[in-house]
């Protein structure tokens, strides 16, 4: 039982997005070596401290992939939509983000120790999908799926209660969303030995019991469709994962609860809380 983080391999991420900063902010289409620098303000002065990033680990590799923003889609499943409260037919793609250092790792085979986070009383699961991408501006969806990289199970954890109580007074719901730890990820299946994740089984389990049970292939918005739209907000980079959002029956999770997710095709992630 240890409690892995990104922590591991974040100073070689560091030196690797530190040489992509020297080379400016590039114009024309990103690719696997040069981390999004679009519009950073960056200067060549010597950093007072290091702020860490996280990285993912490749199946299969020695590399790391630097974890360059963090974006989710909300509201992605039909089913999932109707129970907090929207109509899915009407719906466009809304997108949020979650910190970068919130990356939680679940090796293969690992039980990892995920820690109940502070404030909430309603912390709840979403296992999704996550699309790790590797290059892309201004995508069209028929080029879209080229930007993936690698796809992994995640959960976008969530203090509900945060969340709902923000979003009742038109406030924004980050807190609810975006803290420590609330991207929990397994490592990354390339694209060139999985394939893309269009279709297939996506479940999570507590502590055995099937609570969430659905396919990829109910998505509203396919990955590409996510990643064609949200690239007509942001400049999209290297380094960008994308949780591609959750199916119905969301709930909440106590102290000692294991979570199990699964997606067809990728190893389960299992996560204790703590
Ligand atoms: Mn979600």
């Amino acid at each position: 039982m240890t409690q892995e983080t990104a922590q591991p391999s974040r100073r070689r991420a560091l030196l690797q997005l530190g040489s992509a900063v020297g080379a400016g902010a590039l114009a024309g289409c990103a690719t696997s070596t040069t981390a999004g620098t679009s519009g950073s303000a960056t200067t060549g002065g010597i950093p007072k401290f290091q702020v860490m990033g996280s990285t993912i680990p490749i199946m299969g590799s020695d590399e790391v992939f630097p974890v360059r923003r963090v974006y989710c889609i909300g509201r992605n499943y039909a089913a999932h939509a109707i129970e907090r409260g929207s109509d899915p037919t009407r719906e466009p793609p809304f997108f949020f983000q979650k910190p970068n250092d919130a990356v939680q790792l679940v090796p293969r085979g690992v039980t990892v120790d995920h820690p109940y986070p502070p404030v909430t009383k309603n912390y709840h699961y979403e296992v999704e999908l996550v699309a790790a991408l590797h290059k892309g501006r201004n995508i069209r969806p028929e080029q879209a799926l080229d930007c993936v990289y690698a796809y992994a199970v995640g959960l976008d954890m969530t203090r509900r209660d945060l969340q709902n109580a923000m979003a009742a007074e038109k406030k924004p719901w980050e807190i609810g969303k975006s803290f420590d730890h609330s991207a929990v990820v397994s490592h990354l299946h390339p694209v060139s030995q999985s394939g893309h994740f269009t279709k297939g089984a996506i479940s999570l389990k507590v502590n055995g019991q099937i609570k969430q049970s659905s396919d990829l292939s109910k998505m509203i918005w396919s990955v590409a469709e996510q990643i064609a739209n949200l690239s007509t907000y942001n400049e999209l980079f290297p380094g960008d994962i994308i949780y591609s959002g959750t199916p119905e029956n969301v709930g909440p999770v106590v102290v000692g609860d294991v979570m199990t997710g699964h997606i067809d095709g990728l190893y389960d992630i299992n996560v204790k809380v703590v």
